[in-house]
Order: structure tokens, then C-alpha cells, then sequence
């Protein structure tokens, strides 16, 4: 099909939360020269444009987004075993990428099995599940400049990773495809082993979070400075502990979103909800939490627009 921006396209259903407006414009590049066209677009149109993955960590307001959307339909694996290198393009979604890394015979980022969202967002946010960070694995990538569509290859340093950051915040670069340095299964026990612990980490997480309408964590933890006292001897980061503590999970649903029983910090939507609903429900978590510790919570899911506030 030739490569067509489309207009007035509802995001709802393009987002985890499945809720939120329109985009005034739409365009799903498949290769590098369509995501060129598109940014190119944005900037005769002079609209503002936002990269748009999964949606597996996004918030989008009711009212819709004025601008482009670009939602990148790269989907291209390749491997090279001799080097135990993997390169994903940013439309590939994680899971895709892990079972294809296994397929080879390739190991590491089954740590992350489970986790929705594509290889785009999954670097700009760098991914994590417990001591795993996708950084880790990244060695170069290829990145094209918002400005005049420029295509460079980078590497790891270039990103300045850190926990959930990476040097796609600053939106003046957007990620085309992404390599990865893997460890070469020597045999089919080890191959076994690997798939195994895919398999065993993606029932983990079934278990202990919802897999639809959320956008996972929905407030970041805290960083040690942000919290001015001890528990019992701890400085305490998680923010789970004060969402539990508050008893966030039996908190009253705000129309269509609730507190998942499953995970304090992580809000589920139902067929109808609003993303004002959800800032609803996010701005009461955040007034109790800070009434009753001092410190306030704040968001880890993106917001679009950038400005979408809850109080
Ligand atoms: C049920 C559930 C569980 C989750 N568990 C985890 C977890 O264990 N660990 C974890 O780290 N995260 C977790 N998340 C969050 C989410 O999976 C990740 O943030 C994921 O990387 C989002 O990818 P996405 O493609 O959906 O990005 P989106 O939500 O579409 O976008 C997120 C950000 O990435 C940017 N982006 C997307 N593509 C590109 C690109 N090509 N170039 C530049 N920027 C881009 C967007 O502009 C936006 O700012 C969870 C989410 C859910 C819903």
C-alpha cells in the first residue's frame, strides 16, 4: 500500500488504557524513507508530532492529540550468531524480539518476556524487570533527527541510560532499529533452559499484574532525596509500599478506573472509562499519599499531551 497520512484517527484503541481522543493526523511508516516523509509532514503542516509505540505506557487525553502521530510499522529481525548480535527495528514488539533471539539460539532478553510494548519504547523508557535493564544489552543503534530527518548510528554511550531514562527523551531523535549484544546457546539443554525461563517469568507476571487496560506502573518510585524520612531504619523508594500503605486497592473507583487488586500501583480501566477518570482516581492516590507521608507521587506513564494534567 503507498505510505498515506491519515486524519482524524480515534488513539483509544491504540493504547493500553484504551481510552483517550483522536489524532488530528496518523502515519504508520514501514521503512526509514516513510518516517522521513512523515516528519517532513509535520514540519510543512508545522503541527507537533509524537512517536507512538505499543502505547504500553501511555496516558492520552480525552480531548486527543492536535498533531502527527507516528507509529512506526518497521518490524525487521536479523541476527548475527557469530557475533551474538540481534537487530530489531522499533516496530517490533519485546516479545516478538525475545522468540526470535531464542529461535537463534541466542539468550538474555528473556528477562524481559512479558513486558508489552515495542523495541522503540522499550529504549526510550530502558526497559527494566528486576536487576535487568535493557541497556545492558544495547550496543549501537540507528536514529533518525526530528529536525531535517537525518539517519545516524549511535552508540550505547549516546543514549546516557539510566533508570528509566535515555536520550530519546529530549524527542529530537527518534530510534529506527536497535542492536543488541546476546550470549550463543551452546546446546539444546541450554536452549531449553532459556525458553524455560521465559515461559516460567511470563506465568511470574500473570500472577502478580493485570495484562490489559493499565499501562503498568502507573507512579515512578521515589529517588532516596525525594523521601526526607526512615522507615523502621529504610529510607523506603517504592511506591508501592505507600500505596499500599494508604490502602489504594480498596479506594472507590473513579468512574470507569479502579486500582488493580493485583498491584497497588497500577491503575485498570473498563469498557466506557475516561482518561479523566483515571486522572481522577491518579490525583486522589497522589492527595492521600501526601497527606499522610508529606511526599508526593509522581507519574512514570507518558503523557500526551505533554501538558495533560491531574490536579
Ligand atoms: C501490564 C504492563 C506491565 C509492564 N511492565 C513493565 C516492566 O516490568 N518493566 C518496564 O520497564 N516497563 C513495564 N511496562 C511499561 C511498558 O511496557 C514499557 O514502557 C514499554 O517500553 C512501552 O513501549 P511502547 O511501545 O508501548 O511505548 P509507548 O507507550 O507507545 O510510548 C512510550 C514512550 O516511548 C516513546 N517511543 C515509542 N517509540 C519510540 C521510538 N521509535 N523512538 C523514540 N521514542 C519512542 C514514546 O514517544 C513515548 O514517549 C509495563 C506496561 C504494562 C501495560
Amino acid at each position: 500500500m503507498p505510505f498515506a497520512i491519515e486524519e482524524n484517527v480515534s488513539l483509544a484503541d491504540k493504547n493500553w488504557f484504551r481510552t483517550g481522543g483522536a489524532a488530528r493526523y496518523y502515519a504508520a511508516p514501514k521503512n526509514a524513507s516513510e518516517f522521513a516523509m512523515a516528519l517532513n509532514f509535520a514540519q510543512e503542516k508545522k503541527v507537533d508530532l509524537f512517536l507512538l509505540g505499543e502505547g504500553a505506557n501511555i496516558l492520552i487525553s480525552d480531548e486527543g492529540f492536535p498533531g502527527l502521530i507516528i507509529h512506526p510499522t518497521m518490524t525487521k529481525l536479523t541476527t548475527d550468531h557469530d557475533n551474538g548480535e540481534l537487530t530489531a527495528e522499533a516496530g517490533v514488539t519485546i516479545d516478538e524480539m525475545i522468540n526470535f533471539s531464542l529461535e537463534h539460539h541466542l539468550c538474555g532478553l528473556e528477562e524481559f518476556a512479558g513486558i508489552p510494548g515495542s523495541v522503540g519504547g522499550a529504549v526510550y523508557i530502558n526497559i527494566h524487570y528486576f536487576e535487568f535493564l535493557l541497556s545492558q544489552f544495547l550496543t549501537r543503534a540507528t536514529v533518525i533527527k526530528k529536525s531535517d530527518a537525518s539517519i545516524h548510528t549511535v552508540s550505547k554511550e549516546w543514549f546516557h541510560f539510566g533508570y528509566d531514562t535515555s536520550s530519546l527523551h529530549t524527542r529530537d531523535y527518534f530510534l529506527l532499529d536497535a542492536t543488541f549484544k546476546l550470549t550463543p546457546l551452546p546446546n539444546a539443554v541450554a536452549i531449553a533452559y532459556a525458553k524455560g525461563r521465559r515461559d516460567e517469568i511470563v506465568r511470574h507476571r500473570a500472577r502478580r499484574y493485570p495484562t490489559e487496560r493499565t499501562c503498568g506502573s502507573f507512579f515512578r518510585n521515589f529517588h532516596p532525596h525525594e523521601v526526607p524520612f526512615q522507615i523502621n531504619g529504610k529510607t523506603i523508594v517504592s511506591i508501592a509500599y505507600y500505596l499500599d500503605a494508604i490502602g489504594a486497592k480498596s479506594f472507590p473507583t473513579s468512574g470507569g478506573a479502579s486500582v488493580s487488586s493485583k498491584h497497588a500501583n497500577m491503575i485498570v480501566t473498563k469498557e466506557g472509562a475516561t482518561t479523566n477518570d483515571i486522572l481522577t482516581l491518579a490525583q486522589k492516590l497522589k492527595q492521600t499519599v501526601h497527606a499522610r507521608f508529606g511526599i508526593t507521587p509522581q507519574c512514570e506513564c507518558v503523557r500526551l499531551p505533554h501538558n495533560l494534567t491531574d490536579s
